[in-house]
């Protein structure tokens, strides 16, 4: 007998999401084909290439970064990149000094339209717990040996702010257009928990 035709039993809290979807459609609170769009939205359309494409900008064009720094919601609304989960962003930039880390100490607060849904591990309590007791032994977990002249912040996303890590552009892509700039940016690097390097 085989079991891949069959899906996992759905868990506690699957069971307790479908039974409250259900109870809100039947009471008309909310439509079932605009949950859909959301949800279809955030899993298959936004993703990390759209923070990439805002880093690639950041790092061709300095009167853009300059913008996405001192106010990221307003730089990302004009590139229509707003939405629900990141309508107020903060976007933090790694120097040669400063490592930054973005966490949700609470739950998973994520900044969805930049970077789509978030990772298990970012979820997970022993991410989130260790990001604050101990964010460089968490990095190392990562495979991030950082100096230890460089500052490791880490900031800590909420209901209200999402965080948006604009990493280090790598030596070696001086002469790379935005566009090829956009390919080599990771989910991970504008998190905090991964470096960009040149394949
Ligand atoms: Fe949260």
């Amino acid at each position: 007998m085989t079991e891949s035709n069959h899906r996992a039993p759905l868990s506690d809290v699957q069971l307790r999401v479908k039974a409250l979807e259900s109870l809100l459609i039947e009471k008309g609170l909310v439509n079932q084909q605009a949950l859909d769009a959301i949800i279809d939205n955030y899993e298959n359309k936004v993703g990390p290439h759209i923070g990439a494409k805002v880093v690639a900008r950041a790092w061709t064009d300095p009167d853009f970064k300059a913008t996405l720094l001192e106010d990221a919601s307003a730089a990302l609304a004009e590139m229509e990149y707003t939405g629900i989960e990141g309508s107020h962003m903060v976007v933090k930039e790694n120097t040669d000094k400063i490592h930054n880390l973005v966490v949700c100490t609470l739950c998973s607060c994520y900044p969805w339209p930049v970077l789509g849904l978030p990772p298990n591990w970012y979820k997970s309590t022993p991410f989130r717990a260790k990001a604050v007791r101990d964010p460089r032994g968490l990095l190392r977990e990562f495979g991030l040996e950082l100096s230890t002249d460089t500052e490791v912040r880490v900031w800590d996303s909420n209901a209200e702010i999402r965080y948006l890590v604009l990493p280090k552009r790598p030596a070696g892509a001086e002469g790379m257009s935005e566009e090829e700039l956009s390919k080599i940016v990771t989910r991970d690097a504008m998190v905090g928990t991964g470096l960009i390097a040149l394949q």
